[in-house]
């Protein structure tokens, strides 16, 4: 069992397969030229299912694999298909900017993967387009539709809300799950990553959110899929969910129950901290095992990680 000193189980494995994105989302990049890993850095399939498989043993029950874009990496469906295999794996999911769904949605349902979740922080074209670059919301409601009926055990929507640009939107963010059987999650704007656009004035706390959200109508509590931190209502007569996750204004690091995986390999214990173990050297033989590595993590796990903003920008932490 992976239990820390401060008494956490850890069950869930949070893996970013990539540190590439074709989006450029202004809360995820950070300001200035950044450069990508090179491709050697980046763990292989191999790596990835051995590293699973222990953790499974040790008692992982969840992996969702993030990025960078998870849909970008080559060879995803047969990812997916391989850590699906794993005996004692109860959940595998993938959170996706949703803009390759279309295509994927299929093969990826085929291979294994039983939930996704999809980044979606405006309903404006306009808006979605300055968000991300320059892409096209079109093709990602696409997906979203195309995952709706793909028969997985739930979609989510995850919106971060960003005071001055879609903060006005929360309304008709949450009536998305009255009209569709989605869970709509709203997350605090976070300080992750060097130099990134996070200022503190832009942080609109979840219980404004939610208090913007009960305009349409009374939020009763729900059941919750998965092992995160939301908080999960629902409206009256609504066909899915709200969830509202507060890493800044009430943080969850008393239940913390994951682990994190960079896309070069380093075991990070915390979102927050970038404090991480080097993988690649049990994988790699010079050190010990997987499970000396795992049980490494819970020994320098914080007890509370909410302090400073990360020099690794979310790209390649995953989120
Ligand atoms: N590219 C995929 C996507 O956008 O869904 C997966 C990786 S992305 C880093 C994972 C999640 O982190 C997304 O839902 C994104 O909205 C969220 N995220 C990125 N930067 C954030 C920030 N500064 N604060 C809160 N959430 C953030
Ligand atoms: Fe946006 Fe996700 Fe890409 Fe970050 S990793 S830029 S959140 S699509």
């Amino acid at each position: 069992m992976l239990v820390d000193p401060k008494g956490r189980r850890i069950e869930y494995l949070r893996i970013s397969i990539t540190d590439r994105c074709n989006f450029r989302c202004i809360y995820c990049q950070s300001k200035g030229p950044f450069k990508f890993l090179p491709h050697e850095e980046i763990l292989t399939f191999e790596e990835i299912e051995s590293i699973v498989r222990v953790g499974v043993k040790l008692g992982v029950k969840v992996v969702r694999l993030t990025g960078g874009e998870p849909l970008l990496r080559k060879g995803i469906v047969e990812l997916v298909a391989r850590l699906a295999k794993i005996p004692g794996l109860e959940d595998l999911s993938l959170t996706t900017n949703g803009y390759f769904l279309s295509e994927l949605v299929k093969p990826l349902k085929e291979a294994g993967l039983k939930r996704i979740n999809i980044s979606l922080d405006t309903l404006s074209e306009e808006k979605y387009s300055e968000l991300t670059g320059g892409f096209s919301l079109k093709k990602v409601m696409e997906g979203l539709y195309l995952s709706l009926s793909a028969g997985f055990t739930a979609v989510k929507i995850n919106s971060v809300i960003i005071r001055g640009f879609n903060d006005e939107e929360c309304e008709e963010l949450a009536k998305l799950s009255i009209e569709l059987p989605v869970e709509v999650r709203f997350i605090e704007f976070m300080p992750v990553g060097k130099n990134s656009l996070w200022d503190e004035s832009r942080v609109v706390p979840i219980s404004e959110i939610k208090e913007r959200v009960e305009r349409l109508g009374k939020l009763l509590p729900a059941e919750k899929v998965g092992k995160g931190p939301a908080a999960v209502f629902r409206f009256e007569g609504a066909k899915g969910k709200v969830g509202f996750i507060s890493p800044l204004s009430s943080h969850f690091c008393g239940s913390c129950n994951r682990l994190r995986i960079t896309a070069d390999g380093r075991l990070r214990p915390c979102l927050f901290s970038d404090e991480e173990i080097n993988l690649k050297d049990y994988l790699r033989g010079k050190k010990g095992s997987l499970e000396e590595a795992f049980r490494e993590a819970l020994r320098i796990k914080p007890e509370i990680g909410v302090k400073a903003s990360t020099q690794r920008p979310m790209r390649a932490i995953g989120g």
